[in-house]
């Protein structure tokens, strides 16, 4: 499944949601991911990571103003290391949690720890990031404490891009959060506000480890 990052050009600010599995990993997986490289069958080339493929837009690393991760787990949070300078947002209880569990498998230490002078904002509810309804950090806990999702209006249409508030296109049809190790009555409830706001936002909903949605849409260097 794919493990993607989601960078959105703003007047003010480039916003990256999510990052992916670490470049570091990447690298060297069987040093930086002992087991779970192997237990994941993790695709081993560093130019998938976010730093890569960031820089082979033009752009620099410093040039990412907001980091959103929508969970901590190491197919997302891999990446956080790289932006010293940007403001991250995450959900209220997260960082926390993935302390608390950061022994592993899903939460890598060496994934969180390298960012803990960095400036970390919590936040319980969504949040309208510019104040212009353009990207809304929707909280949506259940799979984790502080899970998020994204709903990011372009000009011609519509996204909300799920995080792991479900993995599979099954989860939305059903409006069940299948999240194996969750909290998963808060999952659901969470996945079923974000169907509702799909149909009333009028958008498009974008299941981040879907192959089928992957395949679909362009990847970078292409924008949508
Ligand atoms: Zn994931």
């Amino acid at each position: 499944m794919p493990c993607p990052s989601f960078l959105i050009e703003h007047d003010r600010g480039l916003v990256l949601f999510d990052t992916g599995v670490s470049p570091r990993g990447l690298a060297n997986p069987e040093e930086y991911f002992p087991h779970l490289a192997e237990r994941f069958q993790l695709e081993r080339r560093p130019d998938l990571g976010v730093d890569y493929q960031i820089r082979g837009l033009g752009l620099r690393l410093e040039d990412v103003k907001y980091v959103v991760p929508s969970h901590l787990h190491f197919d997302h949070a891999g990446g956080l290391y790289l932006f010293p300078g940007s403001t991250f947002i995450v959900g209220e209880g997260e960082i926390e949690h993935a302390y608390m569990n950061s022994s592993g498998p899903y939460f890598l230490l060496d994934d969180i720890s390298p960012t803990r002078s960095f400036r970390w904002i919590e936040i319980g509810g969504d949040l309208d990031l510019f104040g212009d309804g353009s990207v809304s950090i929707l909280f949506s806990p259940g799979h984790t404490p502080g899970s998020l999702a994204l709903f990011v209006r372009l000009p011609d249409r519509n996204f909300i891009l799920s995080g792991d508030s479900c993995h599979y296109p099954a989860e939305v049809q059903l409006g069940a959060a299948r999240s194996p190790g969750a909290d998963a009555p808060r999952a659901t409830r969470s996945l079923q506000r974000l169907i509702l706001l799909r149909d009333t936002w009028d958008a498009y909903f974008w299941i981040g480890h879907d192959m089928g949605q992957w395949q679909e849409w362009p990847h970078a260097p292409a924008s949508i």
